[in-house]
């Protein structure tokens, strides 16, 4: 008997019944889109818990990074990673950008700096990095790259909601991070996201290109596009908003259980948390290694077969889809590794002991396999 279907993440939803006095707000008030007062709330309230000055809402992360890259003037090329969900660079070619794709580091799955130089062309305008599981890239050395060339940094923070690196909030890194707020991530609002600048003037503009270009009733200051989120998704984030700190408690607790039960086992190693961080525990990475008496595939089809719907985040890699072909690149030794024996366990607040030992189970029965699968 394979058991109930676990999956591997599971929205983590407010009281239904906390809903319905904001829905009558809603209501009454007729304002169903169009920066509401619970969409103001929100920004308010998001920018206090992140510790940022200048946020603007989303009705989904994607749009909020086609949009980043529209604020900043972004052309030509940008130089970006291929360990990430297909979204990054897809923004890129919804801007008309074209990719270049370089390296990761092999431990935190970040884009690597050390590559970024050697791809700078004359047209390169912006670097575009991924804080990969809500662990920080490297900020530092990424800037300093950014400055010396006179290069945008545009982060794609999907990951990292709440992640604070070196005492301030992670989204202070580059010019722009943009937050997904989907219902897979970490804090969520159905569909959502958030873009994060530096200051009022960059986020006017972006507020009038999420909305049509729209400077007031008779003026379109630029083909912008329908960014916006709604009130119904605003009234949804400011309830989430009120447990997410027990919500990333929880995920901790359940890392740390994993790292104690994958610390006997030798050739699955459990993503190490970040240094110098407060961490979000959005993702469970494991690497399958070579040592692990089966493969990264066999030991996912063992998954599969006992209703645990484990994912291989991220296999393949973006450079790996048709579209991409074409696309200007440095070798990726490290991220082709990663692909090839990375895994992402089921972590959410509700998983139960249980579920989570017939988890461990199936790596455990995977131990004693005879030979290589
Ligand atoms: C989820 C995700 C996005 C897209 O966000 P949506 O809100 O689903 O549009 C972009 N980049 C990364 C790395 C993501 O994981």
């Amino acid at each position: 008997m394979p058991g109930d279907i676990i999956t591997v993440t599971k929205p983590s939803l407010p009281e239904l019944d906390d809903l319905q006095p904001l829905l009558r707000q809603i209501w009454d008030s007729g304002r169903l889109t169009n920066g509401g007062s619970l969409h103001q709330e929100l920004e308010s309230r998001l920018c206090e818990y992140l510790g940022v000055e200048h946020l603007s809402l989303f009705a989904n992360g994607t749009l909020a990074l086609v949009t980043a890259l529209q604020a900043l003037g972004v052309t030509g090329e940008v130089i970006t990673t291929p360990y990430t969900f297909v979204a990054t660079s897809h923004a890129l070619i919804w801007n008309k950008l074209k990719p270049v794709f370089v390296d990761i580091e092999p431990d935190s799955f970040n884009m690597d700096p050390m590559g970024i130089e050697a791809v700078i062309s004359d047209k390169t305008t912006a670097i575009l990095p991924v804080h990969c599981y809500g662990t920080p890239a490297n900020v530092a050395e990424i800037q300093a790259i950014a400055d010396k060339h006179d290069l945008r940094v545009i982060y794609d923070a999907a990951h990292a909601f709440g992640v604070n690196y070196d005492g301030s909030s992670l989204l202070d890194a580059g010019d722009v991070s943009v937050l997904s707020f989907h219902a897979t991530k970490v804090f969520n609002t159905f569909e959502g996201g958030a873009l994060v600048c530096r200051d009022a003037e960059t986020k006017r503009r972006v507020d009038y290109l999420k909305n049509f270009g729209f400077a007031d009733e008779v003026t379109v200051v630029a083909p912008g596009i329908n960014g916006k989120m709604n009130e119904f998704q605003a009234a949804v984030g400011l309830l989430q908003l009120d447990r997410i700190d027990d919500v990333i408690a929880e995920r901790q607790r359940l890392y740390r259980r994993y790292a104690d039960a994958l610390a006997r086992v030798p050739g699955v190693d459990l993503m190490p948390e970040p240094g110098n961080t407060k961490w979000n525990y959005a993702y469970c990475p494991v690497l399958v290694r070579a040592e692990f008496p089966i493969s990264r595939d066999a030991l996912y089809k063992r998954f599969r077969e006992a209703n645990i719907l484990v994912r291989r985040y991220f296999y393949p890699l973006v450079t790996d889809f048709p579209i991409y072909h074409e696309a200007r690149r440095l070798a990726m030794p490290n991220a082709r590794k990663a692909a090839d024996q990375i895994l992402c366990l089921p972590l959410y607040p509700d998983l139960s002991c249980d579920e989570f030992d017939r988890i461990i189970a199936v790596i455990q029965g995977a131990l004693s396999a005879e030979e290589r699968e």
